[in-house]
């Protein structure tokens, strides 16, 4: 089974690699923002209570992030693996994955780290909210505390793998091939 972690800040290309990689080595993608997005479109109760935070630019509570997370891996007992994308967010998180992967004799392989720098981020940020037209990436204060809760919360998630010997950093600026080519990269050549 291989077991990915795509890590990065807001629009740094998560979705876009997440879906090729799924593909190309046949894993089940499962991105948390995207789930929460399904369920707000379907007005369930989880969809209400991440709304509340989503709309704020705010993580939705580790709990609830965490047992969701979980229910999806269980949903699909056949799959050769998982790329998991934007998930986790927190130490919190990254703790309970790892238990949760070892009580099944699983384990995370690598993290593959997209470094794009902060101005890049913004302009695909505003670009992203005027295509798709997703509320949280064109209202300026909510992307703001989108990058404030990646920077406290997210980001020491970097220094937890890279003690786990797991942490791969990719140039997340190119075009989309070029990066996709240097994710292979990193996978192939650390995945035995
Ligand atoms: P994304 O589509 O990954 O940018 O996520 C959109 C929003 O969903 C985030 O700003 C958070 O409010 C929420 N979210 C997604 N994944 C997580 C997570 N792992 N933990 C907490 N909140 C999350």
């Amino acid at each position: 089974m291989l077991n990915i972690v795509l890590f990065g800040p807001p629009g740094a290309g998560k979705g876009t690699q997440a879906v090729k990689l799924a593909e190309k080595y046949n894993l089940v993608h499962l991105s948390t923002g995207d789930i929460f997005r399904a369920n707000i479109k379907n007005g369930t109760e989880l969809g209400i209570l991440a709304k509340s935070y989503m709309d704020k630019g705010h993580l939705v509570p580790d709990e609830v992030t965490i047992r969701m997370l979980e229910s999806e891996v269980n949903k699909r007992p056949d799959a050769k693996g998982f790329i998991f994308d934007g998930f986790p967010r927190t130490i919190a998180q990254a703790e309970a994955l790892d238990r949760f992967l070892t009580g099944r004799n699983l384990d995370i392989n690598i993290t593959l780290a997209l470094e794009v720098n902060e101005e890049e981020l913004t302009r695909r940020i505003i670009l992203r909210g005027k295509e798709s037209g997703r509320a949280d990436d064109q209202n300026e204060n909510i992307v703001r505390n989108r990058v404030k809760e990646y920077n406290s919360k997210t980001a020491p998630l970097k220094e937890f793998y890279k003690k786990q010997g797991k942490l791969k950093e990719v140039n997340g600026i190119g075009t989309i091939d070029e990066i996709f080519r240097q994710l292979c990269r990193q996978i192939n050549a650390n995945i035995t």
